[in-house]
């Protein structure tokens, strides 16, 4: 336990003498990031580019892990960093200091509707886990829907989420039913959301009480390949869901942040606004940063028990990801998405027409996917054929992609 107040002052009758702390730190002088990377060889990230130890510099398509939001390296996010690390490195979301508050109110600012409550975490696979609790709590149902081919996690909690073969262990999976996944492409029902819909609306009738925690979706699924769900299906769930007394979360952990060019946020590309919405990845430029907004009502149940995290929020994270946001707006991002990505699905399609193995392209914005296939028809998966296609259309995809770089 700690002191009292009172008995703290009795102790100390005099004030301690504290040695002279200079609180204005100078400002950095030390070698440039280049002037490092002569020195010592490491590994350097410039924007789009990154560099080997012998200076080898690659085109990095995949942005880190779909994380790097405006460059590696973006100068203003290094130097929110840099500015806030001189003030204060840690606090926990115990404290309300000025870069969670500032970012928060930013973040909120993006939301539409009610979601107005933000929490802040470390990953993407921290944020459903804390939307998932919040969602069994506030309903007091066990009950979560998923859909098949979904990422959303790696945690014993969000694992039974995910489902995807090669991400499952088999431990206990909770109360998850996986409904029928409303892809376009390999989906039995094609395009025809309203029949989707109905196999959700099955599941909730034989496999639940009739009563239901929460439903959750990417709008456009990313580790299960750039699945864009099939037009009208998230409308028509959400319905389901809630007045099966569920709530409806948006995992925008890759389609956020004004990736899908079209929409700021991926569930906008489906005209529903949710209950609950999970970020990370590019929330934070690749800084470890995730979070969970909400609506008050759904917020106040958490107040019910001391929900901190000591990590989460950091003022340093914090401050990065205010200026992400910030150089999204500011650099016109969306819209870059938008233009890049439109160019690059054109490129796709009219390769798709020359090249049989091309079964699928499809996409939005920079979040754009191409499937090999050995048959059309059969849609069977490329496999052993992936890798010559690959090498032949390496120089294409580079030419494609260079575009993205001209427009920076
Ligand atoms: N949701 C989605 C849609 C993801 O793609 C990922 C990561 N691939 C996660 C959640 C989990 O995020 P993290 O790896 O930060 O835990």
């Amino acid at each position: 336990s700690f002191s009292t107040a009172a008995s703290a002052s009795a102790v100390a009758t005099t004030p301690p003498q504290l040695p002279p702390f200079d609180h204005d730190p100078k400002p950095y002088t030390g070698p440039s990031a280049d002037q490092v990377f002569q020195k010592r060889k490491q590994f350097l990230g410039k924007m789009q580019y990154l560099f080997d130890e012998n200076g080898r510099r690659y085109l990095d398509a995949f942005a880190g892990i779909v994380t790097v939001s405006c460059g590696h390296c973006h100068p203003d996010v290094l130097n929110a960093i840099f500015e806030q690390s001189k003030l204060l490195q840690h606090a926990t979301t115990i404290y309300l200091h000025h870069a969670i508050a500032d970012f928060a109110e930013a973040l909120a600012s993006k939301m539409p509707g009610n979601l107005k409550v933000v929490y802040f975490v470390n990953s993407g696979t921290e944020a459903n886990e804390l939307a998932m609790l919040m969602a069994r709590l506030y309903t007091g149902n066990l009950g979560m829907i998923a859909l098949r081919n979904a990422y959303h996690g790696g945690s014993s909690g969000t694992i039974g989420l995910t489902a995807l073969n090669t991400w499952k262990y088999p431990i206990p999976q909770g109360e998850i039913h996986h409904v029928v996944n409303p892809d376009p492409y390999h989906g039995s029902f094609g395009s025809d959301a309203a029949r989707y819909a109905q196999d959700l609306q099955d599941h909730i009738d034989f496999g639940t009480s009739g009563k239901v925690a929460g439903f959750i979706a990417e709008t456009i699924q990313g580790v299960g390949g750039a699945v864009e769900l099939a037009p009208g299906y998230l409308k028509l769930v959400y319905d389901i869901v809630r007045k099966a007394g569920g709530v409806c979360i948006a995992d925008e952990v890759q389609t956020g942040f004004g990736r899908t060019g079209s929409h700021y946020w991926g569930f906008e590309t489906q005209g529903v606004i949710p209950d609950i919405v999970t970020m990370a990845k590019g929330i934070g430029n690749g800084l470890p940063l995730g979070a969970v907004v909400t609506t008050p009502e759904i917020a106040n149940v958490m107040a019910q028990k001391i929900q901190f995290n000591t990590f989460g929020g950091n003022p340093v994270c914090s401050a990065g990801g205010l200026a992400v946001l910030r150089v999204i707006d500011k650099e016109r991002r969306q819209a870059h998405c938008a233009d890049v990505g439109s160019h690059l699905l054109g490129r796709l399609r009219t390769l798709q027409e020359r090249h049989d193995i091309i079964g699928d392209v499809r996409g939005r914005g920079l979040m754009v996917g191409m499937e090999l296939v050995t048959d059309r028809k059969e849609k069977t998966p490329a496999k052993a054929e992936t890798a010559v296609l690959f090498e032949k259309l390496r120089d294409f995809l580079v030419d494609a992609l260079d575009y993205s770089m001209s427009k920076l």
